[in-house]
């Protein structure tokens, strides 16, 4: 799997065009694999995918996390659902769809494909396992980490989570191991006090994560750690010193544009 980061950066990251934003700063978090699947689709997406030389209709699936409007900007979504020829699939927990303000009309430019936390399907050439995510957004919703399993390759994806919670430690550590890759949320850095602790990791909490999961071989070897959805503002320290500290204990720090194969 390719994995390609179109933005590092927590909720606040929102506020500037593309335009606007200053070289090295972080937009809104998400990721493309292979070039065609996107994980979340915040404001700054399409442009990006644009600046980079990427026709942004060469998406067909995007999978959503939660509703939280740094990770589903309805004006980018409609962007990518008009691109090209393709109708692009969209994949969301069922609880998520009343919180992303689509009209009917809006919802039948795509292939809507709804499910549960703790489903596994097969979807855009890849078996998809939806985990109950540590997160809050709509009242009737459910947010979702992924697993990802593509040629024989695990990816875990925890944005947005403060900690596992039990039911998807459990699928890790009974089912899903050995993972390839893991991206952790990074939100609140090197402030161990912030408020937002209970839905939101800061980097002592993934030290404790990337520990478990090498303990209980969860990650397999040479598998990766990366640290993304960091919020410059609340890190506490300069990028350079989050990446440093991150690096002690094996976790590669994102960046937006930030590429890897696994
Ligand atoms: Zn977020
Ligand atoms: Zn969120």
């Amino acid at each position: 799997m390719k994995l390609l980061f179109l933005g590092t950066g927590s909720a606040k990251c929102k506020r500037l065009e593309e335009d606007q934003i200053p070289e090295g700063a972080r937009r809104c978090s998400s990721m493309l694999i292979d070039g065609s699947i996107q994980l979340d689709v915040p404001i700054h997406t399409y442009d990006f995918l644009v600046k980079h030389g990427i026709d942004p209709a060469g998406v067909t699936d995007i999978f959503l996390t939660h509703s939280h409007d740094d990770h589903f900007c309805k004006e980018t979504f409609l962007r990518y659902a008009k691109a090209g020829e393709r109708r692009l699939n969209f994949y969301c927990n069922t609880g998520a769809l009343e919180y992303l303000g689509l009209t009917k009309e809006e919802m039948a430019l795509v292939n809507i494909v709804t499910f549960e936390a703790m489903d596994t399907f097969e979807a855009a050439g890849m078996t998809v396992t939806a985990l109950p995510s540590n997160h809050i957004a709509g009242k009737n919703e459910q947010t979702l980490h992924y697993v990802f399993e593509k040629n024989g390759q695990k990816l875990f994806y925890g944005l947005d989570g403060g900690w596992l919670t039990g039911k998807e430690w459990n699928y890790l550590y009974k089912q899903a191991l050995p993972i390839d890759c893991a991206v952790f949320d990074t939100t609140c850095g090197e402030q161990p006090g912030n408020f937002r602790i209970g839905t939101h990791n800061t980097i002592p909490m993934v030290r404790l994560l990337v520990e478990a999961f090498n303990e209980n071989k969860v990650m397999g070897e040479g598998g990766k750690y990366i640290a993304s959805h960091m919020g410059p503002h609340i890190h506490g320290v300069p990028a350079e010193e989050t990446a440093r500290i991150l690096a002690e204990f094996g976790v590669i720090m994102a960046y937006d544009g930030f590429e890897i194969e696994i």
